[in-house]
């Protein structure tokens, strides 16, 4: 019999993406061997998790209700880096060449049908580049068939504000993550951003 402490980590290790049961297996097993004050550390920052926000205004992950790239008077205010999900903000701030906001679309658009926009922060957008005036829209996907589609649509939407929208050079691969990429990619994607036209 597996000691159900063991049995319940197994199952929620499982749960994860990528995760199969004999990792988790295999990761439960390192937990257990680990000291007292790795295990503690570990709990405390899962448990640290749940008290995490979405930022109001980028919808990047925060620990308050803005998160710290908002709150910051030094960052370029009229710049805004539209990504698709909060982790290609941990690239892009990696790079340390950016010194914009963010905007964390939520996801692409998956094929033309309208009522799949309809939980992407697209409005949100819209209302920031308004209000905050701002001067340029980086379009900053990943160089795939939704990517390409995203951007041409936002393209369309911001085109009537008259700013600048430029997109991530093609230095990424095709299909490729920004995720993924190495920093040197994807600040010389970024440094040499095309305007969309
Ligand atoms: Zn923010």
């Amino acid at each position: 019999m597996i000691p159900k402490t063991f049995q319940k980590l197994i199952d929620n290790f499982s749960a994860l993406p990528s995760v199969g049961p004999k990792m988790a297996e295999r990761l439960v097993l390192f937990l257990f061997r680990q000291n007292e004050e790795t295990l503690e550390d570990f709990s405390e920052n899962l448990s640290g998790i749940k008290n995490l926000k979405i930022c109001q205004k980028c919808f990047n992950i925060s620990e308050g209700d803005l998160c710290e790239i908002c709150k910051n008077p030094g960052r370029e205010q009229k710049i805004i880096c539209v990504v698709e999900d909060a982790l290609d903000v941990i690239s892009i701030e990696k790079t340390g060449i950016y010194k914009g906001l963010y905007h964390v679309l939520g996801g692409t658009i998956e094929n033309s049908d309208s009522n799949e926009k309809s939980d992407l922060k697209i409005s949100q957008l819209l209302d920031r580049v308004k209000t905050e005036k701002t001067q340029e829209v980086i379009i900053a996907f990943n160089p795939t068939t939704e990517g390409d589609l995203t951007a041409l649509y936002l393209k369309r939407k911001l085109q009537p504000f008259g700013i600048k929208i430029t997109r991530l050079a093609r230095g990424l691969s095709t299909g490729g993550d920004i995720e993924y990429a190495d920093e040197t990619t994807l600040s010389s994607a970024l440094t040499n951003r095309k305007e969309l036209v």
